[in-house]
């Protein structure tokens, strides 16, 4: 699966010259990755586990992290290094937040656990005291944890409730990057972008918001990026990116497919859409 990621890549930056630099990003962040030693661990609770799924919850939540803070914040600075190498925005902030990480201050594990619930008020406070977006640390955090929970989903070796509806992710409560249409009913099954874990869906419901209403559901479609498409809902400004295998075969992992379609991430932000900050499901819950 790595080098069929790391082949796919290199593919695509060969095909779409305008994605090379975010290509090489990707193919370093994935051998980042692949090397990092586990840093962290679920302290699983089976009971609580089980009674969170049926009530709707994700399998996981913040509290169930253990995080080996040594081991995480030697990945957070080779991943800070790594975006100050391929030149990301933001040179400046990266430096900041490599200095917090070195003097300690940056405080990973709250920060983690947080990204996790999306309980945005300690990255946002973490990121105006160190004079940062509070977007630049959530992305790192949203890496850092994509680093580490598909290795914890194996491991984890929960079954996921089957009969999940819900438009995020079964084990750990991320929103999909994307989702694939298949077979002849087209069938919409959504890929996490945190963990990677797959799940079935209704086809013509809003993930953020659960809208049903075919009034305010829609869908474009863009030159240039054939098989793809973008399902929008006026009702909340959401979009979810979707691959309809049914039109094209694409053979590309999904994560890269991701990469591959960000084009249509730039048509969906300009037309006032959004991938979604849904609330911590959790709070949404009343919990
Ligand atoms: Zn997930
Ligand atoms: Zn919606």
């Amino acid at each position: 699966m790595f080098a069929s990621q790391l082949e796919s890549l290199t593919e695509l930056a060969a095909r779409k010259p305008a994605l090379k630099d975010i290509c090489c990003f990707h193919t370093d962040l994935y051998r980042l990755w692949q090397t990092t030693p586990a840093f962290v661990q679920l302290n699983q609770d089976p009971t609580m586990i089980s009674r969170r799924q049926h009530e709707g919850f994700p399998l996981i939540s913040g509290m169930m992290l253990e995080i080996d803070r040594v081991k995480a914040a030697h990945f957070v600075g080779e991943l800070l290094a790594l975006m100050a190498t391929h030149g990301q925005q933001g040179q400046n902030e990266i430096q900041r937040l490599q200095q917090s990480l070195e003097a300690g201050q940056l405080h990973l594990s709250q920060l983690l656990v947080a990204a996790l619930d999306r309980n945005r008020q300690p990255i946002c406070e973490k990121a105006a005291e160190l004079e940062i977006q509070a977007a630049l640390l959530e992305y790192c955090l949203t890496l850092t944890l994509s680093g580490a929970l598909p290795q914890c989903r194996a491991q984890a070796q929960i079954q996921i409730f089957e009969n999940w509806q819900q438009g995020y992710c079964p084990f750990c409560g991320g929103l999909p990057s994307i989702a694939t249409l298949s077979g002849e009913e087209g069938k919409k099954t959504l890929h996490c972008s945190l963990c990677g874990c797959d799940w079935e869906f209704q086809r013509l419901t809003c993930i953020h918001c659960g809208n049903t209403d075919h009034e305010t559901l829609a869908y474009f479609t863009a030159e240039g990026e054939p098989g793809y498409r973008v399902d929008i809902c006026r009702k909340c400004c959401g979009y979810l990116k979707v691959v309809d295998n049914r039109q094209q075969q694409t053979d590309l992992l999904l994560d890269v497919a991701d990469i591959a379609s960000l084009p249509l991430d730039f048509l969906a932000a300009k037309e006032g859409f959004s991938r979604g900050k849904k609330e911590n499901p959790d709070h949404a819950k009343g919990h």
